[in-house]
């Protein structure tokens, strides 16, 4: 079975190591240098590789900044979904957007949330459905099973393990190479995750 691997998400303003605007805890160089490592297995081994990149324009729904009187990480309610307001981050063109690992590593990047008024956790579309090329790529390279990790566990890695699942991927995500905002809700989205099939890995160490 033909196996892809999606990097969620390793961009500066995600990191303490970049001291960026929504840094995820221990996400510092070491963290950040276990991705590369096991990225670069991945590459050696002759994977497909894909990296997913939050990519919003200034005045982006999801910035708190963005609903006057609204301060960071308040939670409102947008057409009946919950909205977590974030700090403005990995806004298009900024130093934090960039991803810290070298881009030719991947066969593809895919940018998610760029427009202003969806959110988009999940590397394959966003709250509005509108669709990014993801599954496509996957699709064309006969991609059945995907690796996913990342940042953060609790948010993108997780909305889009659970997408990859729904379009009939087989899943494993990498719970040592990924980071969550919370560490219970990281804990329950693992959780979450094996419930919908997902196989949960410690490490690469057992895939090869
Ligand atoms: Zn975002």
């Amino acid at each position: 079975m033909k196996t892809g691997v999606i990097v969620t998400d390793i961009q500066g303003d995600f990191t303490e190591l970049k001291h960026g605007f929504l840094a995820v805890k221990e996400t510092d160089q070491c963290f950040i240098d276990k991705v590369l490592t096991a990225t670069k297995t991945f590459k050696e081994k002759g994977f497909a590789l894909f990296a997913t990149q939050d990519w919003h324009p200034k005045n982006h729904i999801s910035f708190y900044t963005t609903h006057p009187g609204k301060k960071a990480f308040e939670v409102i309610s947008r057409n009946g979904k919950e909205q977590v307001l974030w700090p403005p981050h990995c806004v298009q063109g900024s130093e934090g957007a960039k991803i810290l690992l070298d881009g030719k590593l991947f066969d593809a990047i895919v940018r998610k949330g760029t427009e202003v008024e969806f959110e988009s956790y999940s590397g394959f579309h966003d709250d509005g459905g509108n669709q990014t090329l993801l599954h496509h790529i996957l699709q064309a390279k006969q991609i059945e099973r995907v690796i996913i990790y990342g940042i953060a566990t609790d948010y993108c890695v997780r909305a889009t393990a659970l997408d990859a699942l729904k379009l009939g991927y087989q899943v494993v995500m990498i719970k040592g190479l990924s980071r969550g905002i919370g560490l219970e809700t990281a804990e329950k989205a693992i959780e979450e995750l094996r419930r919908a099939g997902a196989e949960i890995l410690e490490s690469i160490d057992s895939l090869f």
